[in-house]
């Protein structure tokens, strides 16, 4: 099969490190396995973290390296223990693969088992023509979907809903909210904030293109930075979803979140320094979020099947892997970025 192939390291050209190579496709071992033949891969910042050597788990992934982690598709082959798909059955993929057994996951939070397996991070990804997964990771989609428009949910869509589920639970009809990064994640996270709470939901982006798409979406307000909508009397945050993580935005959102308020983070580029005591007679709650778990994966595809959550794609080929995720470098693309293999 084809499939983009990460031989290096970079910081530097893309389309110097990554190449479309013929490898061996998967094939099934295990009674529970599914073979998917991928038609979406989400590109995702973490993959211009791991393709510039930064470290997960032991270190940089070996390489080579196949990346994508946020993968949908149709079922291409069953083992023959499985139960719940057959062939030609379209699907999105839970990016954590694990046992069932761990105590963490038994309490639902897949996500906090450490010796996960994730393809795209530490096993073959989705930016080829097939990929691997096991029977309990399949989510079933609509029989006439197109799976690649749910391929963002795997984890833009699923980082995005815990977040804001997280953030909602506080949130009252007269209380503002900020999604700041309104992109891959954030584009998605304004609209599952419009569902789950009342508040007024303003969305902050430096780009002009974003804050249309953010307007467009159901945005209340839509700002290009904190200060322009304090400028504009925008009432400070009662909750801030920041799916940038910059020093700016973090520093921004810790000093106009009002006491009792919530910081959610998701992006996960800067530092956040706080004074102790800060925290403390603001009472503010400063929280992380980790993708999600397979029941919020549950939930979320059923709110795009129902019609009530729109993703928005912009679609590359497998040949076009350099381009897509050199547009996510440059702030380039609009909604997620999606591969087509
Ligand atoms: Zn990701």
């Amino acid at each position: 099969m084809r499939a983009a192939l990460l031989n290096a390291y970079t910081t530097a050209e893309i389309g110097d490190v990554v190449r479309i190579e013929e490898v061996d496709s998967p094939v099934i071992e295990a009674a529970d396995e599914l073979i998917v033949r991928v038609t979406g891969a989400g590109v995702c910042r973490t993959d211009l973290h791991i393709l510039e050597g930064q470290e997960f788990g032991e270190g940089p992934v070996p390489l080579p390296h196949v990346l994508g982690h946020e993968n949908a598709g149709v079922v291409e082959a069953v083992g023959a223990g499985v139960e719940h798909f057959t062939v030609g059955d379209p699907v999105v993929c839970y990016p954590f693969h694990t046992t069932g057994l761990d105590h963490a996951e038994r309490r639902g939070c897949e996500h906090y088992v450490a010796d996960r397996s994730t393809p795209g991070i530490n096993a073959p990804g989705g930016y080829a023509e097939f990929l691997k997964i096991p029977e309990r990771s399949a989510v079933a989609l609509p029989r006439d979907s197109e799976p690649s428009s749910y391929a963002p949910l795997a984890d833009a869509g699923l980082a995005a809903f815990r977040a804001c589920r997280k953030a909602a639970e506080n949130l009252r009809s007269n209380d503002t909210a900020y999604i700041v990064g309104a992109g891959g994640l954030g584009h998605l996270g304004l609209q599952i904030l419009k569902i789950l709470s009342p508040a007024t939901v303003v969305a902050i982006d430096v780009r002009q293109e974003a804050r249309d798409l953010a307007s467009r979406l159901g945005a209340d307000a839509v700002h290009a930075s904190f200060s322009e909508a304090t400028q504009a009397s925008v009432d400070p945050p009662k909750a801030v979803i920041d799916f940038v993580g910059s020093e700016e935005s973090l520093s921004s959102a810790i000093a106009q979140i009002q006491t009792g308020g919530r910081l959610e983070l998701v992006g996960v580029e800067g530092r956040l320094d706080i004074p102790a005591r800060l925290l403390v007679e603001r009472e503010l709650t400063v929280s992380g979020s980790l993708v999600g778990t397979f029941a919020e994966l549950l939930e979320l595809t059923e709110l795009v099947a129902d019609g009530r959550l729109e993703v928005v794609t912009t679609k590359y080929s497998l040949e076009q892997v350099a381009a897509a995720l050199t547009d996510l470098r440059e702030g380039r693309v609009l909604g997620r970025a999606v591969l087509v293999p």
